[in-house]
């Protein structure tokens, strides 16, 4: 191949390169800028062909790339070179984005050159920011339903330690008022006691403003395909699917629910879970979801189906009061955190046998008003 003729496959290579290619001298002057870049940085070649490298950059990197490029020529210590890593561009509409930029040093009748291969990662970070977000809120709102759930159960918790002091101030009470000798030790260490347990009711109630420290949840109209596939997605992340056969039965002409996703998305990872965990010794492991328009048209119905070991007449009747699991290392509150957000939302869930075996779990949900 002559000279010409690789030059030709060369620009070939650079045209059609998905990454964009930026080539510099040694004082920062772009010689090379390829399609690729084009559309990532929004210049047209002629644009910046001659100009610095450093219009591509947003500050602090701007100000700051001819001193970069003056210390690798004095030391040839490398920052970059060779190495690759994650920067700020910028566009030529001024927005900066993150990218990939690996960089790499040759010679050019005799001069130094350094070849930028550049990747938008624009999609990448957003994703993991978005997904980093939804696990966050997940979180926060199964606390914060967990708390509406267990109210009870808290306050069941603070009857302890207050029922507890109350017995020690009325043994001090009581040995104060038959007078005589009094054993200052023995009332010390009573009054102790009922300190330590006031205490304790405080710390439970400091737990619980913990709890709740972000208000009420906001609903919207929204696609319960898309709640669906999420919930899907985030219940197998902690949960190998392997050998369970997922089907998924939302059609996307389904009129749009009003709901708060996430608490929704909550709902049916925890059915989802159960499902899965029902279904660990079964030979069928098969899972449904299915939503359709109720006969009123005002709702939608989702259904859970599985094939797992199902529920007898008496777990049906226990199933969503909180604590009742029956599991081994179960806390048996999922189900009636479903249940309140569910009727938060104006629904109804409820269970019953699959057939020939397994369970289904029903809720329904209001649709958006449509105009
Ligand atoms: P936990 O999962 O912590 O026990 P839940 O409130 O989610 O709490 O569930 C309560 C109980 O209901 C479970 O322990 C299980 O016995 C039963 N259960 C829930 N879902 C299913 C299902 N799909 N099939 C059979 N049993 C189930």
């Amino acid at each position: 191949m002559d000279k010409r003729e690789a030059e030709i496959e060369l620009n070939a290579v650079l045209d059609t390169l998905v990454d964009g290619v930026v080539i510099i001298n040694a004082i920062g002057t772009m010689r090379m800028f390829n399609p690729a870049c084009v559309t990532i940085f929004g210049y047209e070649p002629e644009e910046v062909i001659g100009e610095n490298v450093k219009m591509l950059m947003p500050e602090p990197f701007h100000g700051e790339h001819d001193g970069y490029l003056k210390s690798y020529s004095d030391t040839a210590e490398k920052k970059i070179i060779g190495i690759g890593r994650e920067v700020q561009g910028r566009r030529k509409d001024g927005s900066v984005f993150p990218m990939d930029l690996a960089v790499g040093e040759t010679l050019l009748n005799g001069e130094p050159i350094f070849v930028g291969i550049i990747r938008d990662i624009t999609k990448r970070v957003e994703g993991q920011n978005k997904y980093d977000q939804l696990q966050e809120e997940h979180f926060h709102l199964s606390r914060v339903s967990a708390m509406n759930e267990m109210g009870s159960a808290i306050a069941h918790e603070l009857n302890q330690p207050m029922a507890a002091s109350i017995n020690y101030l009325e043994t001090i009470k009581l040995l104060l008022s038959r007078g005589g000798e009094l054993d200052t030790g023995k009332l010390l260490e009573i009054t102790s006691r009922a300190i330590e347990q006031t205490h304790r009711a405080s710390e439970i109630i400091a737990r619980m403003r913990g709890f709740i420290e972000r208000g009420d949840v906001e609903k919207e109209p929204t696609s319960l395909k898309e709640i669906a596939e999420t919930a899907i997605r985030l219940a197998f992340l902690s949960f190998n699917s392997q050998n369970i056969q997922i089907d998924m039965d939302v059609s996307e002409d389904l009129p749009l629910v009003f709901v708060n996703n996430i608490q929704i998305q909550q709902v049916l990872v925890n059915l989802i879970k159960n499902a899965c965990e029902a279904m660990f010794d079964s030979q069928v492991k098969r899972l449904n979801i299915l939503a359709a328009l109720t006969t009123d048209k005002q709702h939608v119905e989702v259904q859970v189906r599985d094939t797992g070991h199902g529920l007898s007449e008496a777990d049906i009747e226990t199933l969503f009061v909180p604590f009742s699991s029956g599991k081994v290392d179960g806390m048996g509150v999922g189900l009636s955190i479903s249940q309140s957000i569910v009727a938060h939302h104006d629904g109804q869930i409820w269970a019953r046998q699959n057939k020939p075996n397994g369970s289904v779990f029903h809720f329904t949900l209001p649709i958006a008003e449509r105009d």
